[in-house]
């Protein structure tokens, strides 16, 4: 499977074209757990992987899951994909496949709460431990570097705090110490493409704005073919021992998502810039990457591909917890969205993760990391009038900060 010659992931995903049995616009779905094999031989040398476009068994990879890692892995740049029924599917296979007892890894420590309780709690317990390091600085994940370091593990854009990875500068670290570069794109699909910057691994949530439905769960893993082939390894492969495999049907679904994600994209990038643009104008304290205010603002420029913005997260601190609940039960009142973990919704959906998807870091550490208990999160939504969107926010705010005034 070569990759497509665009470097522009939108039209790698137009450039997709993919025929049903019976001529139909989208790929047939194909519901079986078996599959049968005309030659007892074939099937052996199914076993062994030796055969190509054979299908054995649907734990290990099925034709409606083909269209949709074909389809990824031509969105990441990367050889071959994998898709898994979750995200944490994803990541935990990836671990758990390259990793061994005594093994150590370097991780970006403002990563996805479940990404960091699985290498804080559960990790250890297989003797494989973690040092969470401040992932803008490559000269402290260098220093954490040892001699059983196995990999590296960062997201591009960090969940919750929106601290951008220098993926191009990690990924020299990386090659320097002969370990692969894992990085979880799940906030900026498209906007970023992690394995032109030099990334090994790119993992995504497709339950996130790749499907943009907040009706499943599912993940994917973006790699080399041989990453890839060894995952799926009926006799070591980590992805196929765990079993995380995705639905056919859901597969199916996804895809079909898939073709609208570049759009969608680009408008969620379009509100979440406008509406950070007129808050901080108002004094409001809010994060985005595409103010100049952002910290990593010229980093994430650089490494950006053109066309998708900024991403559709920001983040508003509303200085206590008390203040932030408020403030997002008011936007539910108002309709600007829903009070609810997930992002990448044709809704806005917000939390406060300080004590809600982070809750796993300790308070010290999260204090140490800027992550406040007044922070609120949000994924900005697809909304047609954002103006409209803008002005109930800014009401709502005022109406919260007015309370102790
Ligand atoms: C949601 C999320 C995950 C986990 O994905 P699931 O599909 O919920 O298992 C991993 N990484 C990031 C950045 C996420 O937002």
């Amino acid at each position: 499977m070569k990759s497509n010659k665009s470097h522009n992931p939108a039209d790698r995903i137009q450039d997709l074209q993919f025929f049903g049995e019976f001529g139909g616009v989208n790929p047939s779905v194909s519901d079986s757990a078996t599959y049968t094999f005309l030659h007892a031989e074939t099937m052996l040398d199914t076993f062994e992987g030796k055969t190509e476009g054979c299908y054995l068994y649907s734990r290990h990879s099925h034709p409606s899951g083909r269209y949709l890692s074909i389809a990824l892995s031509r969105m990441e740049n990367t050889e071959a994909a994998l898709v898994t029924g979750s995200g944490m599917g994803a990541i935990t296979s990836v671990l758990l496949h390259l990793l061994s007892a005594g093994d150590h890894i370097v991780s970006s420590r403002t990563v996805y709460g479940g990404t960091y309780a699985f290498m804080k709690n559960f990790l250890p317990k297989l003797n494989i431990n973690t040092s969470f390091v401040d992932i803008t600085k490559p000269e402290k994940v260098e220093e954490a570097i040892r001699p059983e370091t196995r990999l590296i593990y960062t997201e591009v854009l960090s969940n919750p705090l929106l601290e951008v990875a220098d993926i191009a500068a990690l990924s020299k670290i990386a090659r320097k110490h002969h370990i692969p570069l894992v990085v979880d794109n799940t906030f900026t699909p498209l906007v970023f493409s992690p394995a032109n910057l030099g990334a090994d691994i790119v993992i995504h949530s497709l339950t996130k704005f790749i499907n943009g439905m907040n009706d499943m769960v599912g993940g994917a893993v973006c790699a080399s073919q041989d990453f890839i082939n060894d995952l799926l390894n009926v006799n070591d492969g980590a992805a196929m021992l765990l079993g995380p495999v995705m639905d056919s049907l859901r597969a199916a679904e996804v895809l079909k998502n898939l073709h609208t994600l570049p759009v969608r994209m680009k408008k969620h990038s379009e509100n979440a810039h406008f509406l950070a643009r007129e808050m901080e104008k108002r004094g409001i304290r809010v994060k985005y990457p595409g103010l100049a205010s952002h910290p990593q603002h010229e980093t994430f420029k650089r490494l950006m591909n053109p066309d998708f913005g900024y991403g559709g997260m920001l983040t508003v601190d509303l200085g206590t917890f008390d203040k932030a609940v408020k403030f997002m039960e008011r936007l539910q009142d108002n309709n600007v969205g829903y009070l609810a973990v997930s992002l990448g919704y044709f809704k806005t959906l917000f939390n406060a993760p300080g004590k809600g998807t982070s809750s796993e870091i300790p308070e010290e550490e999260q204090v140490e990391m800027g992550l406040t208990d007044g922070l609120v999160r949000m994924s900005i939504g697809l909304d047609f009038n954002i103006r409209r969107t803008l002005d109930k926010i800014l009401k709502v705010y005022d109406e919260i900060s007015s309370v102790n005034a």
